[in-house]
Order: C-alpha cells, then sequence, then structure tokens
C-alpha cells in the first residue's frame, strides 16, 4: 500500500494545470462543433471494437490523452447535425456547475449537509411552480430523472388517494391508473414496481395523431371499475415521447376532477414550454394538474440528470415516503421544505439546483423561452420541408421539435419499405455525419429527429434528405 498516492489524488497543483487544459479542450470542442456546417455528429465504432480499445487503454494507453479519448469517442450532442434523442446540448455554463457540485460533493439530503443547494433548490422550484400557474401552496422537488420523479408523483398520488397505508402495510387491492397507449415507457415501469401489474395499466388508444382518445375515458374507466379496480391516477403526456404529440391536458384535467382522480403530467420533455408565449397554449390545462414533471436535461439546456417535480399542493411532497430516518431527519410536523432527502427517492444527491439557478441568473426565464420556442418552430420549419419532399412522408404534423418521417418508395410493399428505412438509419449511423433515430409506430418503420440545436439550420435539414436520398439507393 502506498500512502503517498492520497497525496497525489488531492494535489491541487495538479487539478489546477489539469482543470485549465481541461477546459480549454472541452472550449475547443464547442468551438469546433457548435454551428458547424460539415463533419461528423458521430464517429461510429463497433461495441466490441470500443470495449477492445478502453481494456487496451487501461493497460498502456497515455494518460495525457485520456479526456480528450473520452471526448472524441461520444456523440457529438453540440453539433448541429445530432438531431437524435432529446438530451440537450448542454449551456457551458452549466457544466461549470456541474463541476462545483462533483467538486463539493454536498449531498444534500438533510439541509445542513448544502445549504446553498438546498435554498436555491426551494428558489427554482417556486419559479417553476408560479410559472405553471399553481399558487402559493404550491411546491416541489428536484430529482434524477423523469423516469424517477413519474414514479415519485404516482406513489404520492397512491398515497394521497388511496385510503388504506399500502406504504406501510401493503395492499391486496387491485390498483390502476389511466394512461396513453402512448405514454413513455418508464410510466409503465412505475405501475410495475408499484405492483399494480399489467391490468392495474389502464391503456388509453390514441387517436390518429397519437394523441390519447379522452372521448373512449369514460367507457374504459367503467371497465376497469367494473372488473374490480380502483383508478387513483390519470397521466397526461406533453407531449408522448416518440412523436412528440401532446395529450389535451385541458379534457384529461376536466376527467380527472369528474372522477376526482389524481392528474398527473409527463412533461418531461415539452414541461418547459410554460416559458413560451407561443407555444405554452400546447400545455392548456397543465394548471389543475396534482404534479408535473419537467426535465431540465432536455429542454432547458442543463446536464443530465435533473429533473423539476412540482406539486399543486405542497404538503402532498412530505407524504410520498413516510418511512422513518430519525437519525437524518427532524421529527417536525409542520413542512420541512430545507430536508430534500424526505421527499425524493435520494438519499445523497447532486447539487442539481445550481444549474437552474444560474441559468436563471445569469440569462433570464427568457431564456427559456428562446430556446423552447425557436426549437418547436425548426421542428415545424423541418415538416415543411419533408412535406415538399417528394420521396419523404410525415407519420404526423407534428406539435413540438420531435418529427417522425420516412422515406417512400412506392414500388416496394410495406414491408419492404420498413426494411429500407431501418437500413437507412443504420447506414446514416455507420456513415456518422448526421445523428437521427428510428421509431415503430403501428406497424410503421420511421425515422426520427429531435431538433435539439439551436444552430440546426434548413441546410442541414435539406443535407440530411439529399444524404438519405443517396443511401436509399445503396441500401
Ligand atoms: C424522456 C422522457 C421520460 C424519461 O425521462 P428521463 O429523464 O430520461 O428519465 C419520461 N417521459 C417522457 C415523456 C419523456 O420524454
Amino acid at each position: 500500500m502506498d500512502k503517498s498516492l492520497l497525496h497525489t489524488v488531492y494535489d491541487t497543483e495538479i487539478f489546477r494545470k489539469k482543470g485549465h487544459e481541461l477546459i480549454d479542450q472541452l472550449a475547443d470542442h464547442l468551438e469546433d462543433k457548435l454551428q458547424q456546417n460539415s463533419g461528423n455528429a458521430i464517429h461510429w465504432n463497433e461495441p466490441d471494437k470500443e470495449l477492445a480499445f478502453w481494456k487496451a487503454f487501461l493497460e498502456k494507453g497515455d494518460e495525457n490523452q485520456l479526456f480528450s479519448e473520452i471526448t472524441k469517442r461520444t456523440t457529438y450532442i453540440h453539433h448541429p447535425h445530432y438531431i437524435g434523442h432529446q438530451v440537450t446540448p448542454t449551456a457551458p455554463m452549466t457544466a461549470l456547475t456541474g463541476m462545483i457540485s462533483s467538486l463539493l460533493n454536498n449531498g444534500m439530503a438533510v439541509y445542513e449537509m448544502g445549504m446553498s443547494p438546498s435554498a436555491i433548490e426551494r428558489v427554482v422550484t417556486d419559479v417553476l411552480c408560479k410559472k405553471i400557474g399553481f399558487d402559493m401552496t404550491s411546491g416541489g422537488v428536484l430529482t434524477s430523472g423523469g423516469t424517477l420523479a413519474n414514479l415519485t408523483a404516482l406513489l404520492t398520488a397512491r398515497k394521497v388517494n388511496v385510503k388504506t397505508d399500502i406504504w406501510n402495510e401493503g395492499t391486496q387491492q387491485r390498483l390502476g391508473i389511466i394512461v396513453s397507449e402512448e405514454a413513455h415507457y418508464c410510466v409503465d415501469r412505475a405501475a410495475k414496481i408499484m405492483g399494480l401489474g399489467e391490468q392495474g395499466i389502464i391503456k388509453i388508444p390514441a387517436t390518429k395523431d397519437f394523441r390519447m382518445d379522452t372521448s373512449l375515458l369514460e367507457e374504459k374507466y367503467k371497465q376497469a371499475q367494473d372488473s374490480g379496480i380502483y383508478i387513483f391516477a390519470i397521466i397526461g403526456s406533453a407531449p408522448s415521447t416518440s412523436t412528440g404529440m401532446f395529450d389535451n391536458l385541458q379534457e384529461i384535467a376536466d376527467f380527472a376532477k369528474s372522477k376526482q382522480l389524481w392528474f398527473h403530467v409527463d412533461g418531461a420533455h415539452g414541461g418547459a414550454a410554460i416559458f413560451s408565449p407561443k407555444y405554452k397554449t400546447l400545455l392548456k390545462g397543465i394548471d389543475q394538474a396534482d404534479s408535473v414533471v419537467i426535465d431540465g436535461h432536455k429542454m432547458m439546456m442543463m446536464p443530465a440528470l435533473t429533473t423539476a417535480l412540482l406539486y399543486k399542493k405542497s404538503a402532498h411532497t412530505n407524504l410520498t415516503f413516510s418511512q422513518k430516518a430519525d437519525y437524518l431527519l427532524t421529527e417536525s410536523e409542520l413542512e420541512d421544505w430545507c430536508n430534500s432527502g424526505k421527499k425524493t427517492f435520494e438519499c445523497t444527491k447532486t447539487m442539481m439546483s445550481i444549474h437552474w439557478f444560474t441559468m436563471l441568473k445569469l440569462y433570464g426565464e427568457d431564456v427559456f423561452n428562446a430556446y423552447v420556442t425557436h426549437l418547436f418552430d425548426m421542428g415545424e420549419q423541418f415538416a415543411q420541408i419533408i412535406q415538399q419532399h417528394p420521396q419523404f412522408e410525415l407519420a404526423v404534423a407534428p406539435m413540438s421539435n420531435i418529427v417522425c418521417f420516412k422515406y417512400v418508395d412506392t414500388t416496394l410493399s410495406s414491408e419492404a419499405q420498413n426494411g429500407q428505412n431501418q437500413a437507412i438509419r443504420q447506414a446514416l449511423l455507420e456513415d456518422g455525419e448526421f445523428y437521427i433515430v428510428q421509431t415503430k409506430l403501428r406497424g410503421v418503420h420511421y425515422l426520427r429527429v429531435t431538433v435539439m440545436n439551436p444552430f440546426t439550420k434548413e441546410t442541414h435539414f435539406e443535407n440530411l434528405l439529399a444524404k438519405i436520398c443517396r443511401l436509399a439507393i445503396t441500401v
């Protein structure tokens, strides 16, 4: 054992030097990627080859190349040709807040282990609640991702709406939630984790434009009730992930009210539109939700993972987990806003609130409006280009920055067209100039883009389509 290693680990001069080098390297990376009109969004490597590279690197790689190799061997989220998944090109300032969090490591489970991030979390969640349209009795928490936030919200919903104390005593009762068939799979997972089973997930079929068909709510509710299921919550997607289509939240809110259901809005992707005067109409009814989820790492330019879970009644946040951990938490029955560990899954969590606060402080709320509004506009622009192109077809006219489309070769059967679009997407990945993804909707294979980079322009879209046309002949 070599104890002097510990001095090396904490050597502040090495940290200073490496830190400056890293900032320079990352700034070069940004300069090289942002606002590019050419170059690759990814240098694709087969998983087995990548694995072999890193095994060898651990043995004999040059440690001075470590950070640059990691950077090079990723998907370049900041490149305008990255139009794939919903993860945002981070605002560079939030990489700095990420570094503060990583170094200071205040775990935040209790106030005294993170005074500033705890108080800041309160400030940030209050801003979001107000923007949603909630009143002074609202409140929220930040947590690690939309998946965990949706599960947390549904646990709160069950606690509030089911009379028995399931958290402590378990239950034999058959419980259920209502959700669109198009909802993110994490809602399914949450329900399964909560023991609702397949029969407890009442799936509402979507309309032809992939939004919850609210005309079926009454009938599906009654069917479930007649089969002995007690429904305690309904979830609206804002928007659903595959197609980016928003459920009609107002109609869901009205239904929830009539049946006294907990109304949860999964706004992981599009909840940020509360900041957009142009697009917030898509969220009409969100102010009537009992809980709302908004991801910071999707439409708000922050590093993964950070998600806001906002409640109409802040008192509900304290009910979710009533398990006692007396060594951590005060007994107080009063609202204990500053000890976030009481209200979140995490015990230790990152100082994630400082990303949100820094964005608000440096750029103001309007930065979220600028980002969301511009990107949703770009989704519309891309859709128009698709529509005008004889070789392409939209799955549905988009409501957001998520656009599903396919290459159309009418000489092929629909089965063969599925194969062709799948092959196109694989060829695009291996080529690397553009990064887009894919999805299957009602048996049809679509290419899928999410416009996430504010510098992706019309010419990029046109170049992408031209490339797809060239690839279509070769695949
Ligand atoms: C991305 C997404 C999620 C999952 O959120 P994570 O932060 O990736 O866990 C849930 N719901 C919707 C609608 C999403 O788009």
